[in-house]
């Protein structure tokens, strides 16, 4: 599975419309401090279904709209979408016979969030839910931030445990067994 493009307006810093494409496995985004790179993971992680504002940098959800700047006025909403290339059939269930998965994730200044997956209305669930085992997710190990190696070295073992059965597959049947008991 791999991450084909993502589409980014009004979020942080990208508040035009911005289309950034992956076109092989191996990609470097570079530039300048505070030029925008790590608002991309940013909005890898939100539209994943991140809820929490400190794992964004930030300290309400809504931050993560453009709040203007010298010459431009805020925005009133963000949108991100995420386009990945699925033709190993890595997600499974519902989605497996997809070549491409899309997903968006969109946000007004009210607070409301409203997600997508191939074009139609989910919940939040439903995007986590086909994530989960494939080592994806907004806080998952797919994406390796700065201090977070030596944060799994310290971790307590139940946190890493948490990462040991992403990697082994079972945290779907967790949730799945969680969410049962919860009916
Ligand atoms: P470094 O190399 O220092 O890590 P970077 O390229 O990772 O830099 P980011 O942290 O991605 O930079 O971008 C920071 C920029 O994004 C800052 O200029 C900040 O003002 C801008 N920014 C963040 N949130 C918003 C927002 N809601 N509206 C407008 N601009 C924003
Ligand atoms: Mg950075």
């Amino acid at each position: 599975m791999r991450l084909k493009s993502i589409k980014l307006a009004g979020f942080k810093s990208f508040v035009d419309p911005t289309t950034v494409n992956f076109p092989s496995n191996l990609a470097a985004v570079v530039g300048p401090n505070g030029c925008g790179k790590s608002n991309i993971i940013d909005a890898v992680r939100w539209v994943m279904g991140e809820s929490s504002a400190k794992n964004l940098r930030g300290e309400n959800m809504t931050d993560v709209i453009f709040n203007g700047s010298g010459n431009r006025k805020p925005v009133g909403q963000a949108s991100i979408e995420l386009v990945f290339d699925n033709s190993d059939n890595r997600i499974k269930g519902e989605y497996a016979s997809f070549a491409e998965i899309s997903i968006k994730r969109k946000v007004s200044r009210d607070g409301t969030n409203m997600y997508m997956l191939n074009g139609t209305k989910c919940r939040r669930r439903d995007i986590t839910d086909i994530f989960l085992g494939t080592g994806l997710g907004p806080r998952s190990y797919s994406i390796i931030e700065q201090g977070m190696v030596s944060r799994l070295i310290e971790s307590k073992p139940e946190e890493l445990r948490i990462f040991i059965e992403e990697a082994a597959g079972i945290s779907k049947y967790k949730e799945r067994r969680r969410d049962t008991e919860n009916r």
